[in-house]
């Protein structure tokens, strides 16, 4: 128990791994693919189950596209876009795609239904363990404040607490639980509305640090400013010395 659970709040069990990264939505999917690819224990921990829907308006932009393609994702038969077509005020823009070195010249149409479901089986695939229903309450601190994981609820198919409390346990979490992020809130990390309110969090509790997991490293600085000056999250993966 930690000092900010209460004894009614204690964990059923506690699970542990070298990563806990909260949301399998796109980009928790994306993370927890990349981390597992790279030998890293991770769990994803996302509180509905897939398939689930989520509004969007279900387009991919070339950039989304290369992403996908660089996540090893299998995009045949995926309906394919080769441009944007504004309407608005009695006027329409059609807008190809641009022809880069850079990105593929085309986009593509995906449900989220289909997307988030194709991205989280694509992580466990890659070795990452989805652990569907599972509501992230808050996070879990050390004595020094420094967050070693997260506290959670597990909710039955209709979405009610099951009253299984469970501590997932982690040097890393990684907030990805959408714009409105409880989980980054709770530690302390304020909107940022020059981006649309967006939060992308990577959370030590530590200014600095790498972890040296398997054969990789995993360095993690919540703090590194960008190139505005601004504060920025950032966790980066590199082959483990030979030496340490
Ligand atoms: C109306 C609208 C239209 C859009 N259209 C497009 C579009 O056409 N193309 C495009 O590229 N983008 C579009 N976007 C943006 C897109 O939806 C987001 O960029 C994208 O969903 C962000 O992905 P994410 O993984 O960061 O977060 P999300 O997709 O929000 O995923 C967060 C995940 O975390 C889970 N979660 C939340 N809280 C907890 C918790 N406490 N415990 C466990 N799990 C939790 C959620 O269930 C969810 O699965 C649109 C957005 C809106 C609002």
């Amino acid at each position: 128990m930690t000092d900010t659970q209460s004894a009614t709040e204690r964990p059923t069990r506690t699970e542990r791994a070298d990563v806990v990264v909260v949301g399998a939505g796109p980009g928790g999917s994306a993370t927890a693919a990349y981390l597992a690819d790279h030998g890293v224990d991770v769990i994803l921990l996302e509180k509905s189950s897939f398939p689930r829907d989520k509004i969007c308006g279900d387009g991919l932009t070339p950039r989304a596209t290369k992403e996908l393609i660089s996540l090893g994702v299998d995009t045949t038969g995926w309906q394919r876009t080769k441009g944007l077509r504004i309407k608005g005020g009695g006027h329409t823009l059609q807008l190809d795609w641009p022809q880069t070195e850079t990105f593929p010249d085309y986009g593509m149409v995906r449900t989220r239904m289909q997307l988030d479901e194709e991205l989280a089986r694509h992580a466990e695939r890659r070795g990452a363990l989805l652990v569907e229903r599972t509501s992230v309450t808050g996070p879990l601190r050390d004595t020094s404040g420094r967050v070693t994981g997260v506290s959670a609820k597990r909710l039955d198919d209709r979405g009610r607490p099951t009253g299984e409390l469970v501590d997932y346990r982690a040097p890393v979490v990684i907030a990805s639980d959408g714009v409105s992020s409880r989980l980054a809130t709770a530690v302390g990390r304020e909107k940022r509305e020059e981006y649309g309110g967006e939060r992308s969090e990577a959370r030590s509790g530590m200014a600095h640090v790498v972890f040296l997991i398997g054969r990789h490293r995993v360095a993690v600085n919540p703090f590194r400013p960008s190139p505005d000056g601004r504060p920025q999250g950032a966790v980066g993966l590199a082959p483990r010395p030979a030496a340490s």
